[in-house]
């Protein structure tokens, strides 16, 4: 039976206190002149995978450190929560879950090694497209095998780290709609190498926060037939197979934004006076900054539910997604407490506030936004109908 713990053990607080040291290392102003330049943090990503953390969740045999999603979480929380981005590098625990569990033996014994260790970059994931939006079924992007090759043509929107990355993971369709039984059949995944792929575009996108996000366009490209994982026609399964761990490390991501901006709001509301008192004595400064703690704490036990039942290998899709809603809307609900007490300084960029008021926010849209989140909770949790 999956059950809770209560407090971390003793391997999670010294894991926690590892990456705290090397966050230590990096701070505000590091993050803040990247994010000014919208650049990748190169530097805490290569020291942080030297270190083996964005290896946590490959096996040993591959050589990782096979640890669990509780851990994986952890990590990124950890990041966050010291006033990082993960979201620089999260993306490699949940995309290379779909090498481990769909992908052949040959597949993981020649990628996982090279990711555990650094010296190959999985950190981009090709789904959305300009035309599909949040109705992946309808992507356009094909693949056609001819010989021993898949050919590929498309566009996609909002790929994360694709000039950071020498391997992606890319979803496209090996069947037209019109020639599968159910919609969800016929879209395929595949591992390929983005490093020189001739007819392979990538158009950097400048976003709200720094996030390496670009404009993909495929035109007549060819990859290796044996990139495709598992079987062709079963990808858009795979996909939904990682989703659950996605959830939980994206809610992990969303409780260290929030128990940093919780952290900052109160130091600064008990230090700042107007009025001859601390502002943090005004009601209308502390319930906002108490209440999001409240949220956040329930957030929390539902992201340690989810992860419990995960790994124990239990289901755990409705608790998953209702981890990474409410881990989202917490940390957008301190993030404005956080803004708030700080008054005008909150928009100061070397307050960091206004920056990770950014970065915070991505959680309820991506990579799934909170209303799909609900229409999940609706239709598979609650037995309703399905509205989309
Ligand atoms: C910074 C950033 C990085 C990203 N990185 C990646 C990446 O690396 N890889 C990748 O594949 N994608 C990535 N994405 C894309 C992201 O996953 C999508 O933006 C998201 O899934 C929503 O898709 P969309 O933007 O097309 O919105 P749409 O699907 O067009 O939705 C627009 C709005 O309508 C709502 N809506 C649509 N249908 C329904 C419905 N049935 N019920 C209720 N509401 C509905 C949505 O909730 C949303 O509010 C990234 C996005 C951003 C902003």
């Amino acid at each position: 039976m999956a059950s809770i713990e209560l407090s971390l053990t003793e391997e999670q607080r010294a894991l926690r206190a590892g990456v705290l040291e090397i966050c230590k290392r990096y701070p505000g102003e590091y993050w803040r002149d990247l994010d000014t330049r919208r650049e990748y943090p190169e530097k805490f990503v290569s020291e942080l995978t030297e270190a083996g953390y964005l290896a946590a969740l490959i096996p040993q045999e591959y050589g990782g450190a096979g640890l669990g999603i509780r851990e994986g979480g952890l990590i990124l929380e950890t990041i966050n929560y010291s006033g990082g981005n993960a979201g620089a590098c999260h993306a490699q625990m949940y995309i290379m879950g779909t090498v481990l569990r769909h992908g052949s033996e040959a597949q993981k014994r020649e990628y996982l090694p090279k990711i555990a260790t650094g010296g190959l970059r999985l950190q981009a994931f090709g789904v959305t497209e300009p035309n599909s939006g949040s109705d992946t079924t309808k992507l356009q992007t094909t693949a056609v095998r001819t010989g021993d090759r898949y050919v590929v043509n498309g566009q996609k929107i909002f790929i994360s780290r694709v000039l950071q990355s020498d391997l992606m993971l890319l979803l496209a369709r090996t069947t037209s709609v019109d020639r599968v039984k159910r919609k969800t059949d016929g879209l395929s995944v595949f591992l390929i190498d983005i490093r020189d792929l001739k007819g392979f575009e990538v158009r950097p996108l400048r976003m709200m926060m720094n996030h390496s996000t670009n404009a993909l366009f495929f035109d007549n490209v060819e990859i290796p037939a044996e990139s495709l994982i598992g079987e062709e026609g079963k990808g858009f399964h795979y996909i939904l197979d990682g989703m659950n761990a996605e959830r939980i490390l994206v809610a992990s991501d969303s409780l260290g934004d929030a128990r940093w901006f919780i952290d900052k709001a109160v130091a600064y509301s008990n230090q700042r006076v107007v009025f001859g008192h601390p502002i943090g004595a005004n009601q209308g400064v502390q319930f906002p900054i108490a209440r999001a703690h409240v949220s956040t704490d329930a957030a929390q036990l539902m992201r340690d539910k989810a992860a419990a039942l995960f790994d124990a290998g239990q289901p755990c899709g409705g608790e998953a997604n209702m981890a990474k809603y409410l881990g989202a809307e917490a940390a957008w609900e301190a993030g404005n407490a956080c803004i708030d007490c700080h008054g005008g300084y909150g928009y100061a960029e070397e307050y960091d506030v206004e920056r990770k008021f950014r970065e915070c926010r991505l959680y309820k849209t991506a990579p799934v936004n909170n209303n799909l989140v609900l229409a999940y909770v609706g239709e598979h949790v609650l037995g309703m109908p399905r509205s989309y």
